[in-house]
């Protein structure tokens, strides 16, 4: 039997580079190993979001790069969080057997306090016990994290650890599976990439674009003229060609350092090295996209898979609680 690995990803759209370095690569890597459960998770993004309005097509563009990246219907569980409603029913369980103490030392939180003052909803404190629901939901018992994300996992590990004490074991205590996502920073070279800075490179973008995006990078600052010698350990179009331009990382170091290269060459090559590698991926991604219906289909079925496992899980969650079910009552629906 193959442990269950749960990942969820807010409908971000159109998928960066970081996006895929950091996550996406290892969704598609770890499909034979694992038996994956992948989840859009929408209401999440309910939190944060000031407007809905984009929410469908960032759906579709988000998972339409998933799949021309690799990520496989046949193998993974491709669904919506809210397709499956059930997740929405355990949090509201979760809740009662959590203390409001472990939630208001979230890190997170108190970050996300300071960034919107204005709109502290109920959905944000909550937000670790609706991810301990979508991974229990499905008895997730491996899910991919960054080091920066254990102390959630934790707070998920203490949730289920406790309901399991007070009813009876249901749940596992999902363990970590620690991925060296690197950190991929963005065309600015300080900030994390991401679409609300716009220093990302999408990596559904045509070639030209991704081109373009790639030569306004910052690069060494101290390099000032072309005669000076770079320092690549420093350059963020040096780290990006560590993934992109892998058998050319130690010419272009060397030459960097000497002069030899001129920063303005040296991201041409980077360029040339991104669309190189995403071009199965983009031809991919048309022939997919050409396939009408193919998106929805592979999240109808995805949620109907999902649902099935929910249901059970559901069942088994009230019967532990002593919950009367409607199933008990002799008119069974
Ligand atoms: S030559 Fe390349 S690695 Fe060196 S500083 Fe310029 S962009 Fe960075």
């Amino acid at each position: 039997m193959k442990k269950r690995v749960f990942s969820g990803a807010r409908p971000t759209g159109r998928q960066h580079i970081g996006n895929y370095l950091g996550a996406v690569r290892n969704y598609v890597a770890i499909q034979d190993e694992y038996d994956c459960v992948y989840c859009v998770v929408d209401i999440h993004a309910l939190t944060t979001l000031e407007s809905t309005e984009s929410l469908r097509e960032d759906i579709y563009e988000m998972v339409l790069d998933w799949l021309a990246a690799g990520m496989d219907p046949q193998k993974s569980i491709i669904f919506v969080q809210s397709h499956v409603p059930e997740v929405m029913e355990l949090h509201t369980l979760f809740s009662m057997v959590t203390p409001l103490s472990w939630l208001l030392r979230v890190p997170t939180f108190k970050e996300k306090v300071k960034m919107q003052p204005d709109n502290v909803n109920y959905g944000l404190v909550g937000y670790p016990v609706l991810m301990t629901a979508d991974i229990a939901l499905y008895k997730g018992e491996v899910v991919p994290v960054g080091e920066d994300q254990l102390p959630h996992l934790e707070l998920a590990r203490e949730i289920v650890r406790r309901f399991n004490t007070l009813f009876g074991v249901v749940f596992p205590e999902p363990q970590a599976k620690l991925t060296n996502f690197p950190a991929v920073l963005g065309l600015d070279g300080v900030q994390k990439m991401s679409k609300s800075y716009n220093n990302h490179i999408e990596i559904s973008a045509p070639p030209q674009e991704i081109s373009k995006r790639v030569m306004t990078a910052v690069t060494d600052p101290a390099r000032k003229y072309r005669s000076d010698p770079g320092h690549p350990d420093i350059c963020n179009v040096f780290r990006l060609h560590n993934f992109f331009s892998p058998a050319r990382v130690e010419e272009i170091a060397s030459e960097c350092r000497s002069a030899r290269i001129g920063c303005v060459e040296c991201k041409t090559i980077l360029a040339e090295s991104i669309n190189l590698n995403l071009k199965p991926f983009r031809e991919r991604r048309a022939s997919l996209a050409s396939k009408p219906g193919y998106v929805n289909q592979v999240l109808a079925d995805g949620a109907d898979r999902a649902e099935a496992i929910a249901k059970d899980t559901i069942r088994e969650v009230k019967e532990k609680m002593k919950l009367l079910q409607r199933a008990d009552l002799g008119r069974p629906r």
